[in-house]
């Protein structure tokens, strides 16, 4: 049988780098029990143990960082700067947050315990599941694999993780990196392949599934695991507004819309989709728009700032878009149509697009490409129902001078996070939870859940064990009017009256050790 292969191309020339074997969808079985195995010994270290080998990790990380900003940048087509900054530097974040908060957050959790409880204490204890799938896209193929298999891992959990195989150079290289830092045999292992490989995954009932991609994949997982009930975390794609009130200050704002919808060619699950102003300053900002565009050069060198496109379907889907928007009266007011577009190139011109309407496509569905529409608006509230005019929610964004206002419209949007006078950055900032609302997503990562939500939470009651028998057990005779007395008085809306209140108590006390 000829073995597969997942073949690299250089986004830029098309040329042929390396030919990736693939994973038999037969050793599938094999690594599941790996898996399995490894986990009996990487589950029983404590987190500070586990915590060891993600420093020796970081620190290879930093040995070869430039090599690696440079492998992604090949496999992607995205510039140097941008695989350092947004894919490498959001997993040496991540490392570094671990480093400080996972044993805090894995560690046994004090709860309060009702007073009717007297005598006890109350847990909350952080349990590895087993075996984690991460499954990964390719916009941003080191990080979107990486945080999830170090959240996964931290939490005594075993990885089989399959990256995208639009970028399978990327998923080598973390693999490498994993060997690298000596992590023991079966903690973590790769898959290289396809979407058959990814659903015959699936369909090995791991113990979590944690999906990053489109939403009709992520609908599919979604159904897999539903068969099995097998937990599942959904991140999948976006549409993101962002909201520019008249008294913004728009220098700013169109610096961060252009760099919102152009950063790794606008390939990015919270990339500005759609940019709404408010009439009196559409014009102004329309033009500082234009001119923040002209500015920019797009190129692989270090001083360029767009790279390319990475994936030839995607660029397929931009052009529907805006051949769709052109046909139905939208105008280019930066960039070029379709027609002149370089076939042989995967880098697109960067696109300011104006007249559009609610039902083109490219307000409809995620466009993932160099597109930013522009569209006036009248009154906040019309705003406000155009960004949730959509079946996502991911990310969003408000301008304004006048925080108050820009808090109020933050709090109406329907959207996992909100970012006021900035753009996209809260999915850097670990502390938060990160997710979508709506068609976006189901679950949240990165914050303390990021971690909890891969081990099972487990409730702990401690009773020292002396006393003799509970007044809620058997025998319940004469019981009952003690208890409604008891009740009464604990909860009414007077306030306790400790003295009734310890009367009853300890009737009840006195009929459960008679009768016991
Ligand atoms: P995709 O859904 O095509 O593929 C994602 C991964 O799923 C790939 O590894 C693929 O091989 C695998 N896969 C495909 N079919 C499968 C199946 N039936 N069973 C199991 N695995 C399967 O998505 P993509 O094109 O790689 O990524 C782009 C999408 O990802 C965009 O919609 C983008 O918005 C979204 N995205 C979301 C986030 C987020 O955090 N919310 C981040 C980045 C990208």
């Amino acid at each position: 049988m000829q073995e597969e292969k997942c073949v690299v191309h250089f986004p830029k020339t098309s040329k042929h780098i390396a030919s990736i074997p693939e994973t038999s969808v037969y050793e599938i079985p094999f690594m599941y029990e790996r898996a399995k195995k490894a986990f009996r010994d990487w589950s029983k270290l404590k987190v500070e143990e586990r915590l060891s080998y993600f420093t020796v990790l970081k620190r290879v990380m930093l040995e070869e960082l430039e090599e690696l900003a440079e492998k992604i940048s090949v496999d992607t087509g995205k510039v140097k700067t941008e695989a350092l900054v947004a894919d490498l530097m959001p997993t040496l974040d991540f490392l570094k947050h671990l480093e400080n908060t996972a044993t805090k957050t894995l560690g046994r959790q004090k709860v309060s315990t009702p007073l009717l409880f007297i005598g006890k204490k109350s847990y909350v204890e952080y349990m590895p599941r087993g075996t984690v799938l991460v499954i990964s896209p390719w916009n941003y193929p080191f990080q979107l694999s990486m945080v999830p298999i170090l959240s996964a891992l931290i939490g005594g959990n075993t990885v089989i993780a399959k990256p995208s195989e639009v970028t399978p150079y990327v998923g080598v290289v973390m693999e490498e990196l994993f060997k690298k830092a000596n992590f023991p045999e079966g903690v973590i292992q790769f898959a290289h392949g396809g979407k058959e490989l990814g659903a015959a995954l699936t369909e090995q009932k791991p113990d979590y599934i944690f999906f990053t991609g489109s939403v009709q994949t992520g609908k599919i997982i979604g159904q897999v695991a539903a068969k099995h009930l097998i937990p599942i975390t959904l991140e999948l794609g976006g549409k993101d507004p962002m909201i520019v009130l008249k008294d913004a200050n728009l220098k700013r704002a169109a610096k961060a819309a252009v760099w919102g919808a152009f950063t790794n060619s606008g390939q990015v699950c919270m990339s500005v989709e759609r940019l709404y102003v408010e009439k009196e300053v559409y014009e102004p900002l329309l033009s500082l728009l234009k001119e923040e565009v002209a500015k920019l050069k797009q190129g692989y060198g270090l001083n360029d700032d767009v790279g390319s496109m990475t994936f030839s379907t995607q660029k397929e889907i931009v052009r529907a878009h805006i051949e769709d928007a052109l046909k139905q009266g939208a105008k280019l007011e930066t960039g070029v149509p379709p027609h002149e577009w370089k076939e042989d190139s995967m880098f697109l011109p960067l696109m300011v697009l104006s007249g559009v309407t609610r039902d083109m496509r490219v307000i409809q569905e995620e466009t993932f490409g160099p597109v930013l529409p522009i569209i006036p608006f009248n009154t906040v509230e019309e705003a406000i129902e155009l960004a949730n005019d959509s079946e996502y929610g991911l990310n969003a964004s408000v301008w304004s001078s006048d925080l108050d206002k820009a808090y109020s419209i933050a709090s109406q949007l329907v959207s996992g996070a909100v970012v006021i006078n900035d753009v996209l950055i809260s999915v850097a900032n670990h502390h938060l939870p990160f997710g979508g609302t709506k068609q976006s997503g189901i679950g949240r990562y990165h914050g303390e859940q990021g971690l909890r939500m891969f081990c099972h939470e487990k409730a702990i009651v401690v009773d020292d064990g002396r006393k003799k028998t509970e007044i809620q057990w058997y025998p319940y005779k004469g019981k009952y009017r003690d208890f409604v007395a008891l009740l009464k008085e604990y909860y009414s809306h007077k306030g306790v009256n400790w003295v009734k209140f310890l009367k009853h108590y300890r009737e009840l006390i006195k009929k459960s050790n008679q009768e016991s």
